[in-house]
């Protein structure tokens, strides 16, 4: 297997990937804010944790795997008096008419992310960990942060000093300045900061908040970083080897991990950072806040696939921004029926075979090189191409290879809707005979009967495909 490499955003360098246990790879990724629907740029983020969690399974690692969801804490903006998200997903509610809890949100939401992950074929992580099930390890952490001298109390919340932190820009390559602009006036909103770096740990002075929690500071909510740092730790442990996100966590969110978390252990908290870039609409960030966003509603609506959606998202190197058009979607679900029809006909020619072993084989390696090359999905693309357009290649090896390759690329090529699946065994037999028929009728070169046969089948809504390897029938 090669050598894996990964673009570390830490050091802004490609580096050899060195787990700490090489026996159990441990990677955390930030999940969704479960007040709304995610946007499907949210969904870009899910599916390359998703294409990098497979990739590590396929080069024979084992994973685990833990994503949060933010059910508190999350403000409506950087600086920190905006509206928690889960409040204004109770608000909204409450516009329609219905009356519902902050929990009732949370869940109702956690509900439709894991819907969309499900309808995408992203593999769940061992744990999907709601914040608010781990007040009390935020709750220590701060104790810890305290006790060290890393965190101070004003009358409005409990702050993580950065002045104390001498690495604090060291994610984001920036200068402090520069990372503040948006959250300079807020200084005056709590004139007891002490520099407007600091972020919130613990809140108090939101006291109409629905859920808050009794801590030593006072009834009161975690500030949002504190949730990723808690329960990347409880569960994965104090170091870990990968963390993932969208590049806009870089400056606030991973950098404010990063503190709290090195601070309390004294520990490097995470030794690969990897970040994808957005998915854009006419060249604009696709978010929430800027109202040009589709969720995954919109992609059925239009009738595409949540497959066709996941195939898009394949085509771009996770690193580059990826403009989002229904042009693009429609290419991406061409490709994908394309590939998608020709498994269909090696599968159903070769159904009573064994699977060939390809562990050594040319293309698998070439496959592999490019994944282990920092993820380079669209290269295993082009792998995939070539296998599915050789001349050379016998079907059997063209399915094997198929086959393994989706277990990284995660297109469902083994799920595919054969004659066999849909139709009753009476109609197999005669869909069957109609078939032998019709190649009887080829060989004595009847080939007025072989038509008619054919027009029979089709009106059965089959689809005959001659291949080299004989005929097969299609449904639809
Ligand atoms: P949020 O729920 O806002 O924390 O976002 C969930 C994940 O989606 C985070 O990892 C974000 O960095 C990521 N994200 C947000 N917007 C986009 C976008 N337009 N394209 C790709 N990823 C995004
Ligand atoms: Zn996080």
């Amino acid at each position: 297997m090669p050598t894996l490499h990964f673009y570390n955003t830490l050091t802004r360098k490609l580096e050899v990937f060195a787990p700490i246990n090489p026996e159990l790879v441990t990677l955390y990724t930030c999940g969704p804010t479960v007040y709304d629907y995610a946007h499907i740029g949210n969904l870009r983020a899910y599916t390359f944790a998703d294409t990098l969690k497979r990739t590590l399974l396929y080069l024979g690692y084992k994973v685990h795997h833990t994503m949060n969801t933010t059910d508190v804490g999350q403000m409506d903006s950087d600086a920190d008096l905006g509206e928690d998200k889960i409040m204004i997903g109770v608000r909204r509610a409450a516009e329609r008419g219905e009356q519902v809890t902050a929990m009732d949100i949370a869940k109702l939401y956690t509900e439709k992310f894991i819907h969309d992950r499900d309808s995408m074929n992203i593999l769940p992580p061992d744990e999907l960990t709601p914040a608010t099930e781990h007040i009390d390890a935020m709750i220590e952490l701060i104790k810890i942060l305290k006790e060290k001298g890393f965190a101070y109390k004003t009358s409005r919340a409990v702050y993580f000093d950065v002045s104390k932190f001498p690495t604090y820009t060291q994610l984001s390559g920036q200068k402090l300045e520069e990372q503040l602009e948006g959250v300079r006036e807020e200084v005056v909103v709590d004139p007891e900061k002490r520099h407007p770096a600091d972020f919130r740990l613990w809140q108090l002075d939101q006291p109409n908040h629905s859920m808050l929690w009794d801590s030593p500071w006072g009834k009161g909510f975690p500030g949002w970083h504190i949730e990723c740092s808690a329960m990347a730790m409880e569960y994965l442990g104090e170091t870990i080897d990968i963390h993932t996100g969208g590049v806009d966590h870089i400056p606030v969110h991973h950098t404010n991990e990063i503190a709290q978390s090195e601070a309390a252990t004294g520990k490097k908290f995470v030794n690969y950072w990897l970040h994808n870039e957005f998915i854009r609409v006419n060249n604009v960030k696709m978010s929430k806040s800027k109202n040009n966003f589709y969720s995954m509603k919109d992609i059925i609506d239009h009738n595409f696939s949540p497959m066709d959606l996941r195939y898009l998202y394949l085509e771009a190197h996770y690193r580059f921004p990826q403009n989002f058009t229904w042009e693009a979607l429609q290419g991406a679900r061409s490709a994908r029926l394309n590939v998608t029809e020709q498994v269909a006909i090696l599968l159903t020619v070769h159904h009573d075979q064994e699977l060939e072993n390809i562990e050594n084989h040319e293309l698998r390696n070439k496959f592999a090189n490019y994944i282990a090359d920092d993820l380079n999905i669209p290269g295993a693309l082009s792998v995939m191409w070539e296998v599915v357009r050789s001349k050379e290649l016998p079907g059997s090896t063209k399915l094997a290879l198929l086959l393994d390759f989706d277990n990284v690329l995660g297109l469902e090529l083994e799920k595919i809707p054969t004659i066999y699946t849909k139709f009753s065994l009476d109609e197999i037999a005669e869909i069957q005979k109609l078939l032998d028929d019709r190649e009887n009728a080829k060989k004595s070169k009847d080939w007025s009967s072989a038509d008619e046969l054919r027009n029979h089948l089709t009106q059965k809504n089959v689809r005959i495909i001659d291949t080299s390897e004989g005929p097969v029938a299609l449904l639809g």
